[in-house]
Parts: C-alpha cells; sequence; structure tokens
C-alpha cells in the first residue's frame, strides 16, 4: 500500500495552467498503416520496452492522485493491446470513486464491434473514432490497411451500448476535399459529432508530400458555409477543438486548427507514451522519464514527484507552421503514433 497523499495542490505549469488531462498512449503499433501518420514499413518498439498495463495503473493513478480528471487512452491503436479492457476496468474504479470525471479513448474503431459494451461497462461514455472518408476503395488507401465495414460495425455497437460518438476526419486535400458535406449529412443522420483535423507535421514525410496533405480549416470552414447554416457554439470539451452547431442536422462540428489558430495558451494536457516517457507538449520534444522512478521504488510518492517536476518544464506552444511554403515546426522523430494524436 502507498503512504497517504499529503501533496494533493493540483499541477500548475509555468504559464499558470493547471494541466488536469493526460492523454496515454498505451502501444505504438497498429492494424493500420495511415499515411499521414505511419510509413508502410514501421519498427515498433521491443515488447520488453513497453510498461505492463499494471505499470500504466500505477503511472495513471498517480497522475489521479495529482489532480487529473480527464484519461483518454489512445495509442497506436488502444484496442489491439493485449488485456487493454483489463485496464479499462482498472481506470473505471477511479471514476466509481468521484476522483476522475470521464474516461475515454481515441480508436480507429477496427475492434470497436467486440469492445464497445466492455468500455461502456468500465464506464467510457464517450469515444473518439477516427474516419477520413465513407467511401471504402478510398478508406483502404489512407489507411493502407483498413475496412471501412468493420469500423462503420464498430460505430453501430459503440452507439448500442449508449455511448456518444465523435468522428475526428483529418482534412485532406484533394483526397476527402470533395466529401465535407457527405460527411456531415451522414452524421447527421446517424447521429455523430463530427470534427475536422488539419494534418499536423509529425514523422518523417517530404516536405513537399506534407504541404501538398495540407488543406487549411479555414477553407473547409468557408466551403461548408457555402452548403450549411454553421453558427459559433458555447460547446467546450476541455479538447482545443472550437464548436460550431450545424442548423440543418442539429448536430455539432468541430476544427481542430493547430496550425492556423493555435490554441496553446489555454492547454491544460500532457501526453505519456507507452514506455513511460512524458511529452509536455505534442509539438516540442520536453520530454520526462517516468518509468525509473515507477521502478524505483513500489511506493508512487518518487512518481508524483517526478510527475511534479515535469510539469515545470512544459513550454509555452508548439511551432508548427507551414507558412511561406516550408513545413516549420516539425517533429520528425516522433510519428503521432508515439505520442497518441
Ligand atoms: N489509432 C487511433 C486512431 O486512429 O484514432 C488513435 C491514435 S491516432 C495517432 C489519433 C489521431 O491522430 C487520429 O484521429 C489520427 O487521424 C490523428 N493523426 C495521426 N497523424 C496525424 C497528423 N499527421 N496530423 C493530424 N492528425 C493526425
Ligand atoms: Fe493507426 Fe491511428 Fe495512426 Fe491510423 S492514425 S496508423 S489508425 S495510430
Amino acid at each position: 500500500m502507498d503512504a497517504p497523499i499529503l501533496d494533493t495542490a493540483p499541477l500548475v505549469d509555468p504559464f499558470q495552467r493547471t494541466i488536469d488531462y493526460l492523454r496515454v498512449s498505451v502501444t505504438d503499433r497498429c492494424d493500420f498503416r495511415c499515411v499521414y501518420c505511419m510509413s508502410e514499413h514501421m519498427t515498433f518498439l521491443p515488447k520488453r520496452d513497453l510498461l505492463t498495463l499494471e505499470e500504466l495503473d500505477r503511472l495513471c493513478s498517480s497522475f489521479v492522485d495529482l489532480g487529473v480528471k480527464k484519461l483518454r487512452i489512445t495509442g497506436g491503436e488502444p484496442l489491439v493491446r493485449r488485456n487493454i479492457m483489463w485496464f479499462f476496468e482498472q481506470m473505471g474504479r477511479h471514476l466509481d470513486s468521484g476522483r476522475l470525471d470521464e474516461l475515454t479513448l481515441t480508436t480507429n474503431g477496427s475492434q470497436l464491434a467486440r469492445h464497445a459494451q466492455g468500455l461502456a461497462d468500465a464506464g467510457v461514455r464517450r469515444v473518439n473514432v477516427s474516419l477520413d472518408t465513407l467511401d471504402a476503395e478510398k478508406f483502404a488507401r489512407v489507411t493502407r490497411w483498413g475496412k471501412l465495414d468493420a469500423v462503420l460495425r464498430g460505430i453501430d455497437a459503440a452507439r448500442k451500448a449508449g455511448m456518444a460518438i465523435k468522428i475526428n476526419a483529418v482534412a485532406i486535400k484533394d483526397f476527402n476535399d470533395g466529401e465535407v458535406n457527405d460527411m456531415i449529412e451522414w452524421a447527421g443522420r446517424e447521429d455523430l459529432d463530427l470534427t475536422f483535423i488539419e494534418v499536423m507535421p509529425m514523422g518523417e514525410m517530404e516536405e513537399q508530400e506534407r504541404l501538398g496533405q495540407y488543406w487549411p480549416l479555414t477553407e473547409v470552414r468557408t466551403e461548408i458555409a457555402k452548403r450549411w447554416t454553421i453558427s459559433e457554439s458555447t460547446h467546450k470539451t476541455g479538447g482545443p477543438a472550437r464548436y460550431f452547431d450545424v442548423a440543418e442536422t442539429g448536430k455539432r462540428l468541430g476544427f481542430i486548427t493547430p496550425l492556423t489558430h493555435n490554441f496553446c495558451e489555454s492547454c491544460n494536457r500532457v501526453r505519456l507514451t507507452c514506455t513511460g516517457m512524458l511529452y509536455l507538449c505534442l509539438g516540442q520534444d520536453h520530454s520526462a522519464d517516468l518509468r525509473a522512478p515507477l521502478r524505483m521504488s513500489e511506493e508512487n510518492g518518487p512518481v508524483r514527484d517526478a510527475i511534479r517536476h515535469a510539469i515545470t518544464l512544459k513550454p509555452k506552444g508548439h511551432d508548427f507552421d507551414y507558412s511561406r511554403q516550408g513545413v516549420k515546426g516539425q517533429v520528425k522523430a516522433r510519428h503521432m503514433s508515439v505520442t497518441g494524436g
């Protein structure tokens, strides 16, 4: 048993931002190879480098001890990690105790059909499913390995299990730019919220290839406004999206715009990898190793101290910039699947 926690002050970074949101990448592996996220031939971490699920439980619980209220499980594909449902059940105990407000996940949906009920039973009320196109052939092309019908079945199962679903679509020039209206209509019909995301310069990719994919969401919004009546919404999820209400469908439409609108000033989150590295910003390399303090002692005191110290390293913001026909602030060494998007 761990000693009672004396230090329960919230985590506050050097810019006076309270950190109460932890995103955890529980694996770097995935059953898809999305073109903007992974290369076709990925080398994954050796299994021995991963934290065990018990260790991830200790780490996440330490964050909850320090005031984290929202936990998002991601990857790689979180639902391909063996025994991951055990981990969700363990995190569910923090919901039961009232110390955690929300347990959620971001998934590609491929395994959702078989896990939806278990997730709901563990206390997951909302799920984000990534889906960039409703065309099966294009879906196979962008994910390289994915099957659209499995994802659609997963979405259906999640809805039947009572979860609210948000679709995240990466806006990609010359790929899904002709589909935005169809996707809004489909989301309205299926009772799903929908958010468009700008492509971020993560992982290795030729600069021209990256620029070729980039479709600024200001342009996407102009396109959408030609067909739909959208008005800015006051809705907030604690995430970086800005929301609009679509009058015709009654559903919400979100935009995540790290490039055209920088939202770092209200950043409340940090990211933990499956090896125990804590990244303080998606777009910067500032990080701290939590695995060593975790393994140093069976008590969680050293790990809590290490978390507090790490928060003092959180930078003011990212430097992503596609302006002047170049890609700036790129984080080449880290694929999105490492820090979890
Ligand atoms: N495998 C899960 C999934 O796809 O939802 C979770 C991990 S994935 C890395 C999380 C999110 O990051 C997905 O919505 C994906 O579309 C997004 N993503 C990956 N690479 C990206 C990039 N370069 N720019 C913007 N979003 C990206
Ligand atoms: Fe896998 Fe998600 Fe990355 Fe696609 S975006 S390759 S589904 S981790």
